[in-house]
């Protein structure tokens, strides 16, 4: 957690301050909201640490690219694929192709509204119409590698098609190699540490 926390500045930086100079009359309206200054739909935030034997995920994602809308779910369609999508997300070995050096998940954490059993009864009315409701889905994960030096790359292809409303992923990677900032996407679902 403590690593993650450290890579977190520069993958918010840039977005934070470019959101900061075209929307300054935004600002009162969203400060408790200020994880979802990067709200887009279609994309998603990555950020990646692999030190020696762990390797580290997380993802913020809009709710939209996984489920395909962000209010709480009430009727059993939509109940339904926030529990498919909970499940997917659940095994990230398959959705980010860690397919090499003996990794296993030690951790999967998902956190969103989405996932509260009792929606606020005020917030009924559709996000589309409002255009204020905005939610987002975040997952954490921990992998505890036995040979880290054999994983060279992530790929995920699996999630982009598993998630076809997810169109591009702006990924912070830090590895063996030091920093690097990547924009995967479905023509381009890989990276190489
Ligand atoms: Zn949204």
């Amino acid at each position: 957690m403590r690593r993650l926390l450290l890579a977190l500045p520069f993958a918010l930086l840039p977005l934070a301050t470019a959101l900061a100079a075209s929307h300054d009359h935004e600002h009162e309206h969203h400060e408790e909201h200020s994880s979802l200054d990067a709200h887009e739909h279609g994309a998603a935030q990555l950020n990646i640490v692999l030190d020696g034997k762990v390797l580290e995920l997380q993802l913020e994602s809009p709710a939209m690219n996984l489920v395909g809308f962000e209010h709480a779910a009430k009727s059993d369609a939509d109940k339904a694929k926030v529990t498919a999508a909970r499940s997917q997300l659940k095994q990230p070995k398959a959705l980010f192709g860690v397919n090499a050096g003996d990794c296993s998940v030690r951790k999967a954490e998902l956190e969103s509204p989405l996932f509260a059993e009792n929606a606020h009864e005020h917030k009924e009315h559709p996000a589309q119409d409002q255009g204020s409701e905005h939610n987002d889905i975040d997952a954490h994960y921990i992998f505890d590698c036995q040979t880290p030096d054999e994983l060279k790359q992530l790929d995920l292809a699996e999630l982009f098609k598993r998630f076809p409303a997810t169109q591009k992923i702006q990924v912070q990677l830090i590895g063996p190699n030091g920093q690097q900032g990547l924009e995967l996407t479905p023509a381009q679902p890989s990276l190489s540490f």
